[in-house]
């Protein structure tokens, strides 16, 4: 079995790493900050001293970490995986980032004789610690076909969509389907709310049609029932529409309702919403009509 060093014990990378360890893997752990150092080698990780240290000790190396320059840092910076990782190791970062980062710290490793894939990955922390992440893989086929064993204990679906930043590119896609989802959801329930409807019953009603989704599903009950707590968090998709309209802009696409609901996203952090569910997008449509989605007097009465 592959040693497998995991750099990045966050919300994800936590749990991602214990089910590593519960399969069976020997894993060396690091992260900048000393709690879930603590938590993983308690469980029976090894302990890394740098990023160095652990891709030194590793067959494949495991980045999950918050945004594109904390991977450029962690990988390419000194005392980073790079400097330890042996020729022939594989790089797999699962942060999700501005694909065209993914592209230079992929041709960084390859320049080392080093694999390299992007690896994003969509779910949330509960299918994180279930180990039923979507994982959505940008790379060379035999490098995929190398670690899709280790990812299947990640993930209940893991898909190669391209080669290196097409998971990222992917990864972006489904944020912008997401968060123009619950920016629409909003309108729909605000003007449902302020004719005097009930949204729950406006809710029911419509799940089963096409205007059904599985963003519709999970989102609507919290906003109905005023519950933001995260979930996947404002700030994390303001980041992630960010890095959208800066490769759209490498492109020369236009996304204009991405654009938007990004604005919607920043506009929230200034409110101090940043650690609120992204579902919250929906404050700031209610906050122009000036009303919430919740049962109206005239509804329960
Ligand atoms: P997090 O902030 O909880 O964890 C990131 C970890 O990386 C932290 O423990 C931090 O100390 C560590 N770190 C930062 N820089 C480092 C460095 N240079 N070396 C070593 N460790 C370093 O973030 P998270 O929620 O676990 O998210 C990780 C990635 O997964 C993000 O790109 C996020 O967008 C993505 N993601 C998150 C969710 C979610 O619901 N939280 C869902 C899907 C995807």
């Amino acid at each position: 079995m592959s040693k497998i060093g995991f750099v990045g014990l966050g919300i994800m990378g936590k749990p991602m790493s214990r089910n590593l360890l519960k399969a069976g893997h020997s894993l060396v752990v690091y992260d900048v900050v000393p709690g879930p150092l603590a938590e993983l080698t308690e469980a029976g990780a090894t302990r890394g001293e740098s990023a160095r240290d652990t891709a030194a000790k590793s067959d494949v190396i495991i980045t999950m970490l918050p945004d594109g320059p904390d991977v450029e840092a962690a990988v390419l910076g000194a005392g980073g995986v790079l400097e330890g990782a042996r020729a022939g190791s594989i790089v797999v970062d699962m942060s999700s980032i501005n694909p065209t980062v993914s592209q230079k710290v992929g041709a960084a490793c390859a320049a080392k004789g080093v694999e390299f894939l992007d690896a994003p990955v969509s779910g949330g922390e509960p299918k994180a610690i279930d180990g039923t992440l979507a994982i959505m893989v940008g790379g060379k086929q035999e490098i995929f076909d190398k670690v899709s064993p280790i990812l299947q204990k990640l993930g209940s679906s893991v898909t190669l969509t391209g080669p290196v930043g097409a998971g990222n590119v992917t990864k972006l896609a489904n944020q912008i389907m997401v968060a123009c989802n619950i920016a629409a959801m909003g309108e729909a329930l605000v003007l449902a709310t302020r004719a005097g409807l009930d949204p729950e019953v406006v809710f029911n009603a419509v799940k089963g049609g096409l205007a059904g989704s599985t963003v519709l599903n999970a989102k609507a009950p919290m906003v109905i029932s005023r519950n933001f707590k995260p979930g996947f968090r404002i700030r994390l998709h303001q980041k992630d529409l960010r890095n959208a309209l800066l490769a759209a802009e490498s492109m020369k696409v236009s996304l204009p309702f991405t654009a938007l609901v990004q604005q919607m996203l920043m506009s929230l952090m200034n409110e101090g919403k940043g650690d609120l569910d992204h579902s919250a997008i929906v404050n700031f449509i209610e906050s122009m009509a000036g009303i919430e989605v919740k049962k109206s007097i005239a509804a329960t009465a």
